[in-house]
């Protein structure tokens, strides 16, 4: 075949292609030209999963009449005009694909009338061809309907999923564009149903509501913004502190098993990003259980300048200057407020009977500060720049406020649980969790002061392993090295072991090892620790105290006291709760004394 030039028919579907998945890409790209038009109210209507139709009404600015038809021409936008516009976008589109994208791939019927015009126009676009356009009276504001989406392109046609499951992605979009701009008031018809609609009353917390339900919405920490300061000596913006993080993000307990309701926007552009989820999972530390996310919702607002948006067509990805910076204040300011808010699992939330606050109560309770002067006092958290802090990572819940207070160890249940009163009721302790916290706090202090102290062997163990096995140690000889574990080759899968950590103290070496080898092979990952932390977990967990332990009166108090004196009492390094906590308060309900 010659080379040759692409029909510009071919060439519009190719690009279309880019910018248009699937119909929530659609809506997306419709939503943006809504709220970059200055709309107040943004309704959309979906038939059949939007395959069918989508319709996005709007109350802007308007397209003035003779504009309309060069709002679909390729590379049309009233948004950008030089390439320093490039580095300083203020509005969510700027490429001016969106509206020749979709008319390339469907049927479009745009009405529209423009602020101060005395009359409005009606166009259609079928497959990029202009089919009709007159006046037409309509009221301020664009209503933009999109139907027969990818009837031009059957290829992609096939690939779209049950209307069911378009219709969900739909959904979830309009949510999220309803938690970033609270202001504005979202509505969703999918099929003749209202599925959703956000009130618009500008507060982030009431559109959490809306769509996390109240009692998720109730949970959530709200996440302090951090205000830009001016470096004293340069007179300069300094780069960290110009990056503002608002938000809500969910206290550990509740949590998802993926990250889909992770959701974060930069300069309330809703985006994909491994670097901000990562930060966000890193603030959470060991709180988390393994495999588990939180439900966040982070508005990341930066110096325009700080972040390139042109890095894909779908605008859903962005670049940022320093990622690093980003990464920390992200980090830094989530990790304030979670350890500003960390209380101890109470068993009252576990009783089926217990009586639950009423949706009133918490819609009374949603309108206080999250946390109350009263609570402050005692849960002031260091400055989250304190020194500590920055030096080690590991150390990362330092400014844990909500310590254990002074227990007074009463007995044990099932081998497992050690009993204890505190000044405010019972307290239920997991042995096995609370030794894994104290191992796991004690390994990171040697491991962040020099090296982690380990104990020779008098006579080597040999080690028998699986192919399986010998690969998974072979692969981690050094950090096992590094934590305190002195392994030599001694043969095919044979290994000899001269020296362990010396926590191991009592546990049997072998039976350690072989578990932590094993839970490297299986990948067991507790979040996205630094690999030393998590082999560091892994050590305390095959060497903690098991459950089903008989622990003398005696032995039972030196962990609780160990456990007091830990940074972040409450959790074990997987999350784990180490404590619940059964108040004076709960019992005297429980007894009907109250
Ligand atoms: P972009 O948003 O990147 O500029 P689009 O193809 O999405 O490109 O839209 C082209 C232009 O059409 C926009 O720049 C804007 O001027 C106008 N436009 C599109 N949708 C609307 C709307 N809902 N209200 C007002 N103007 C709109
Ligand atoms: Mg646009």
């Amino acid at each position: 075949m010659s080379i040759h030039i692409l029909s510009d028919d071919l060439a519009a579907k190719i690009a279309a292609g880019e910018v248009i998945e699937r119909p929530s890409s659609v809506v997306k790209e419709l939503i943006e030209n809504s709220i970059d038009a200055g709309a107040r109210e943004i309704k959309v209507e979906i038939r059949n999963g939007g395959q069918r139709l989508i319709r996005v009404a709007d109350d802007g600015c308007g397209i003035p009449a003779s504009e309309v038809e060069t709002a679909f021409a390729r590379h049309a936008t009233s948004k950008l005009t030089s390439v320093d516009d490039l580095f300083n976008i203020k509005t969510l589109g700027f490429r001016g694909e969106a509206l020749p994208s979709i008319a390339a791939v469907s049927k479009v019927t745009l009405i529209t009338r423009a602020r101060g015009e005395e009359s409005g126009t009606q166009i259609r676009v079928d497959g990029s061809k202009v089919i009709d356009q007159h006046a037409q009276g309509a009221p301020q504001g664009t209503i933009i309907t999109v139907e027969d989406l990818f009837r031009h392109t059957p290829a992609r046609l096939k690939f779209l999923k049950q209307p069911a499951t378009e219709a969900s992605h739909i959904a979830e979009l309009v949510n999220a564009y309803a938690l970033a701009y609270p202001e504005l008031r979202f509505s969703l018809v999918n099929d003749d149903r209202l599925v959703t609609q956000s009130p618009g009353t500008g507060k982030m917390i009431d559109a959490l509501v809306k769509v996390f339900g109240i009692e998720i919405a109730h949970q959530m920490i709200q996440v302090a913004s951090v205000q830009p300061q001016v470096d004293e000596t340069t007179g300069q913006m300094h780069v960290a502190n110009a990056i503002q993080v608002d938000g809500y993000v969910s206290p550990p307990s509740v949590n998802r098993s993926n990250r889909k309701q992770m959701l974060f926007f930069v300069n309330h552009r809703w985006v994909q990003d491994r670097t901000l989820q990562h930060a966000v999972i890193e603030a959470y530390h060991t709180a988390l259980m393994v495999g588990r996310s939180p439900i966040v919702v982070l508005d990341i607002i930066v110096p325009p300048d700080m972040v390139d948006v042109n890095v894909h067509p779908t605008k859903s990805e962005v670049r940022f200057r320093d990622t690093h910076a980003l990464f920390n204040a992200v980090q830094r300011t989530v990790r304030a407020a979670l350890t500003n808010n960390a209380p101890i699992p109470s068993i009252g939330i576990l009783q089926p009977h217990s009586p639950s606050p009423s949706a009133s109560q918490l819609a009374i309770d949603l309108h206080r500060p999250i946390t109350t002067p009263d609570d402050l006092d005692e849960l002031r958290p260091q400055p989250p720049t304190a020194p500590s802090e920055m030096q080690s990572p590991i150390s990362n819940l330092q400014a844990q406020v909500s310590k254990l207070p002074m227990l007074r160890v009463l007995g044990q249940i099932a081998s497992t649980y050690i009993i204890a009163e505190g000044p405010d009721g019972l307290y239920l302790i997991d042995q096995h969790s609370a030794h894994e916290r104290v191992l796991y706090e004690q390994l990171i202090a040697e491991r962040a002061n020099a090296k982690i102290a380990t104990q020779e062997l008098l006579d080597p163990l040999t080690l028998q392993l699986t192919p399986a096995q010998a690969a998974a140690l072979e692969s981690k000889r050094d950090a096992l090295a590094s934590v305190g574990f002195n392994i030599e080759p001694f043969g095919a899968q044979t290994y000899l072991l001269r020296a362990v950590p010396a926590v191991m103290k009592k546990s049997d070496p072998r039976l350690a090892l072989v578990q932590i080898i094993d839970e490297m092979e299986q990948g067991e990952e507790p979040l996205e620790k630094s690999a030393e932390a998590r082999l560091i977990s892994s050590v305390c967990k095959s060497i903690a105290v098991k459950g089903g332990q008989v622990l003398s009166l005696e032995e039972m108090r030196e962990l609780v006291r160990r456990l007091e004196l830990t940074t972040a009492p409450r959790t074990c390094p997987h999350g784990r709760p180490t404590v619940i906590q059964l108040n004076v308060g709960q019992l005297e309900r429980e007894f009907g004394r109250k």
